[in-house]
């Protein structure tokens, strides 16, 4: 199981926080096939006032796997959300199941545009993939190998 379910049966009013770990499997279950790995911690602070009043907040901290839209290689993307909203569940009485609330959450903090920084994408895959329309780019750009063969000539 790798479900985000909070127990709120069982405990006083008060405080506590519970700790959770998305990992690749977690995606698997929403059927998302472009997070190739994950690692995010996931913090619970619950707040239960009297039996009726649940709220909680959510803290993800980690990192996912993606695949860079420019050469298809592994791109680690950071998270660290700490969303505003507090979360309040349907019914008191049962087990609250948070997954859809923190998968949404990390897919949000996952920028549109999946690329590595400039320069750090693998040059043979971009090249390979980026034949014929990159020629303009690849003219400006000083870390295509072309560049640094023609500052060799240049030096000479
Ligand atoms: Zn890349």
């Amino acid at each position: 199981m790798c479900k985000i379910i909070i127990p709120l049966n069982g405990w006083a009013a008060g405080q506590r926080k519970f700790r959770f770990t998305a990992g690749s499997e977690f995606f698997q279950m929403f059927g998302n096939q472009e997070i190739l790995d994950a690692n995010v911690s996931v913090e619970v602070r619950v707040v239960k006032e009297g039996s009726q009043k649940v709220e909680a907040d959510l803290h993800l901290s980690g990192s996912v796997t993606v695949q860079c839209d420019r050469c298809l290689e592994s791109l680690v993307i950071p998270i660290e959300e700490a969303p505003e909203e507090a979360f309040k569940p349907g019914t008191v009485e049962v087990d609250w199941d948070l997954s859809q609330e923190v998968y949404d959450y990390i897919c949000l903090a996952m920028p549109l545009q999946r690329v590595h920084p400039q320069g750090q994408c693998n040059p043979d895959t971009v090249r390979f993939l980026g034949q014929g329309e990159r020629k303009n780019e690849e003219a400006g750009n000083e870390n295509s190998p072309f560049a640094a063969l023609k500052g060799l000539f240049e030096e000479k």
